[in-house]
């Protein structure tokens, strides 16, 4: 609104699905946010034309030979744009005095690091990097308690049930708000209804093609195993301080509704809108008040129907490794989830079968011993433990 400073943004992961969505809402409201720093991993013309539509003060990117490239692409276009390099530049521009609002939209446990330099620094922080709560839970969450870290939810089943919660909710406080369930909807992905004899033959190309989401192809991949459901029940009850006990995965093919909260009279709260990323997005950067995103009106009736069905988690075992690895507790998901980065790489590469995904990642959580998850040093070494004992595994013979 008129008279309030600009908001100065940090995206990480600019060049990704949702850092592009993240800058549409923002180019629609010139006012009220300004690009403080872009970052980027390998894509510098994508960077480079970024930089030049939004003249942030800094770009980063992850290697010297794109930010070198970066650099290049940037002379002479008159811009304010520093260009840097390196992790540490990620967490300097996460962490910035300057900086108000942080989207953390890098993919895998690469965006924890700067995503917890932004949860220290206190930021107003919109998290779309669900590994960085599977890897550090706890250590994420003390940091956001201790640092008086505004932590918004942008994935959009987590962005539904924050809005459907009780206004002004506590972590952890399900029974006091008379809450009885939180129902994580899940698409159920390209496979839904494929026999478990045809998993073996699926491509990259089908397994990217999502039914209702335009996604990168990590979090593709994750939707077909259900892998990312997985992701989200441990990710729900990081946010919202709930067992995995209260959180029912509903299978949901539309994707309209988002998720929903259940209450103990019977009530049960939904966000609905169609499957776009510019609304959580927009309802993060605005919170409490609201922006328009640009995501066009939900049609009821061309919707016309709304289904429901159980995960199938015998086609679908990932959604059930997730699980034990929440319940089993210390490094246990931080190792689910850098084997499953190691899985999904190896499947998007044509080295390893669809169906072998939940395999490697079963085989590597039961070799490992849990290490504890006391210190991000732990958990990181443990993350690498996970990614050797996967590598070495493939190509995998069943
Ligand atoms: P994407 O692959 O489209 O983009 C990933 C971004 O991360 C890119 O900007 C890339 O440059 C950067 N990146 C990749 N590897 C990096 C590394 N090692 N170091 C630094 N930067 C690196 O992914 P996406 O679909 O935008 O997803 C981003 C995150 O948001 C993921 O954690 C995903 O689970 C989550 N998310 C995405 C969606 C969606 O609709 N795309 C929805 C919910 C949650
Ligand atoms: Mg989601």
């Amino acid at each position: 609104t008129a008279g309030e400073k600009m908001q100065q943004l940090t995206i990480l992961g600019a060049t990704g699905s949702i850092g592009v969505s993240t800058l549409d809402v923002v180019a629609q409201h010139p006012d009220q946010y300004q690009v403080f720093a872009l970052t980027g991993h390998t894509q510098s013309a994508v960077l480079a034309a970024q930089c030049v539509q939004f003249n942030p003060r800094y770009a980063v990117m992850t290697g010297e030979s794109a930010a070198a490239k970066l650099a290049a692409l940037l002379q002479g276009k008159g811009l304010r744009t520093e260009v840097l390099v390196g992790v540490e530049a990620l967490a300097m521009v996460a962490s910035h005095g300057d900086v108000d609002v942080v989207m953390a939209a890098i993919v895998g446990a690469a965006g924890l690091a700067p995503a917890l330099a932004a949860a220290e620094a206190g930021k107003r922080l919109l998290l779309a990097n669900k590994e960085s709560l599977v890897v550090a839970g706890q250590l994420f969450m003390d940091a956001v308690a201790q640092n008086s870290c505004v932590l918004l939810p942008i994935d959009s089943e987590h962005n539904a049930i924050f809005q459907s919660l009780p206004a002004g909710f506590r972590r952890g406080a399900l029974q006091n708000s008379g809450v009885d369930k939180i129902l994580l909807t899940a698409s159920g992905g390209p496979f839904r209804t494929w026999d478990k004899s045809r998993l073996a033959a699926v491509t990259v190309e089908q397994a990217c093609a999502h039914p209702n989401w335009s996604m990168g192809r990590k979090i593709s991949v994750d939707s077909a195993t259900l892998m990312n459901k997985g992701l989200e029940l441990i990710e729900a009850c990081w946010l919202f301080g709930v067992e995995p006990e209260q959180v029912d995965v509903v299978v949901h093919p539309q994707s309209v509704i988002h998720s929903m909260v259940q209450y103990v009279d019977g009530s049960v709260i939904a966000q609905m809108g169609n499957p776009d990323m510019r609304t959580p997005i927009a309802y993060g950067l605005a919170w409490p008040e609201r922006i328009s995103s640009g995501v066009s009106p939900l049609d009821l009736v061309a919707t016309a129907r709304l289904d429901f069905e159980s995960p199938d988690i015998e086609r679908f075992p990932c959604l059930r490794l997730a699980a034990e690895a929440y319940s089993r507790g210390g490094s246990s998901p931080c190792v689910l989830n850098a084997a499953n980065e190691v899985a999904v790489a190896a499947f998007l590469e044509g080295d390893l079968g669809f169906d072998q995904i939940p395999e490697v990642i079963e085989r590597v959580l039961n070799q490992l011993p849990d290490t504890g998850a006391e210190s991000l040093q732990v958990l990181l070494a443990a993350d690498v433990r996970a990614r050797d004992l996967a590598l070495s595994m493939l190509p995998l013979v069943s």
